[in-house]
């Protein structure tokens, strides 16, 4: 019976065209030497196990987490087994978790819609998000508006809201959130962030000084049709949703689709890889929009890009070993930012090169960024470590913005006393 009641449920949302994930696991696996590093990347090179590493292998003692589909289960484990690779099962059952989040979003949209007010502390769809954008313009008019810096591959407009208190053309600092889709907390706090900055203007003292001296940038949606497609066919999308000739598979991974280091290692040349670079550097108008807003605003001093997960704090570089000429500075803001963040409710961030701090990574966003000019180049990796990873509870939100504030108010400040 309870096999046929799966069954029929598998048939009412795949009716909708909705991905399920049932029996589905995350794996914590821990090499414990190279070698065995070496045997999980090849692991995950398997196409026709279908795996996909949330927290990539990167070296011995570092724990990595992989998403096994329910038919690949055994198989991975009696590989893992046979090799004496230890793991741990994190999530045993991803459907289980998705369900869990779609009656709390939709609990919540009851809410919303019976008191007419946004639930921060929910995750929210792309209109949704596009609608808010436009109640924060509303509700600031004389400090935001809404700038439209191109058109998604799906031609969905790419916004960005611009945080202006006057001038022409001042400093500027860039900030954007879900460029890989999949991460709903960056979205989410995106929107909250926003938020905060508006209403902090003329209370805090800090964002008061930023604001009397620059312009801030921020792109909540950098990745619309990927987001839309979380939220209508697949929670686990992280790419774009570009068509790649000659592959049936779709996307571009557009944090290794920058011109820095373009196609070297820490990306792929497949187009079924989670992090196929593209055909060229640019090649996503996600990106693109993004590199000729920066380049023709000239005056851009600070990019942060936010990811999630693992609860992390990096910089410049991540496609090559040699540190950053500013390395000294940026490691020093970065130990600030982390311990500030930290000081909120304990939650600890590792922070670095990204070269240093997770494995070699080319194509960033962040190393584009320091490559043409932008100094203070950071990029976040949100929380949790793994317990929940990329669906971590709605009921997180809130306090994973809050801790991150600090965070981001010390960079910003520091850009603006730092000028250059
Ligand atoms: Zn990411």
């Amino acid at each position: 019976m309870k096999v046929l009641l799966v069954f029929f449920a598998a048939l009412v949302v795949g009716a909708l065209g909705e991905q399920l994930f049932v029996g589905d696991q995350v794996l914590r696996i821990t090499a414990s030497n190279e070698k065995q590093i070496a045997l999980l990347r090849a692991l995950g090179e398997r196409e026709d196990l279908q795996l996909d590493f949330w927290r990539d292998p990167t070296k011995p003692g570092h724990p990595s987490d992989l998403h096994v589909p329910f038919p690949s289960l055994q198989a991975v484990k009696i590989f893992l087994e046979s090799h004496g690779i230890s793991y741990s099962i994190m999530i045993k059952d991803v459907q289980q978790l998705l369900d869990e989040e779609k009656k709390i979003m939709l609990l919540s949209k009851e809410r919303e819609r019976s008191t007419s007010t946004f639930d921060f502390a929910s995750y929210h769809t792309l209109d949704e998000i596009y609608n808010w954008l436009d109640t924060l313009v509303a509700n600031h008019p004389g400090l935001v508006s809404k700038i439209q810096i191109g058109e998604s591959y799906e031609k969905r407009p790419l916004y960005v809201l611009k945080f202006s208190t006057g001038g022409s053309n001042r400093p500027a600092i860039w900030l954007d959130t879900g460029i890989h889709s999949r991460e709903w907390v960056t979205q989410a706090t995106g929107v909250w962030t926003a938020n905060k900055l508006a209403e902090e203007y003329g209370r805090d003292p800090s964002i008061t000084a930023i604001l009397d001296s620059m312009d801030i940038f921020f792109e909540i949606v950098t990745n619309p049709d990927g987001y839309a497609f979380t939220h209508s066919s697949n929670r686990l999308w992280r790419k774009t949703r570009s068509i790649n000739a000659g592959s049936s598979c779709i996307g571009v991974d557009p944090n290794r689709n920058w011109d820095a280091g373009f196609g070297g290692s820490g990306s792929s040349g497949s187009p079924c890889s989670e992090t196929y670079r593209g055909p060229y550097a640019h090649s996503e108008s996600e990106v693109k929009s993004i590199v000729d807003f920066i380049l023709g605003h000239g005056n851009v001093k600070a990019l942060i890009s936010i990811h999630s997960y693992s609860q992390m704090l990096m910089f410049p570089y991540g496609y090559k070993s040699e540190p950053a000429p500013d390395f000294q500075e940026l490691n020093e803001l970065a130990k600030k930012a982390v311990n500030d963040l930290a000081e909120v409710y304990g939650t600890k961030y590792t922070y670095g090169s990204i070269i240093d701090t997770i494995y070699v990574a080319s194509g960033t966003t962040v190393d584009w960024a320091y490559d043409n000019g932008v100094k203070y180049s950071y990029t976040f990796e949100l929380r949790d470590t793994g317990r929940y990873g990329f669906l971590l509870p709605s009921s997180q939100i809130i306090p994973t913005a809050t801790e991150t504030w600090p965070a981001l108010v010390d960079i910003m400040l520091h850009v603006q006393q730092h000028p250059y």
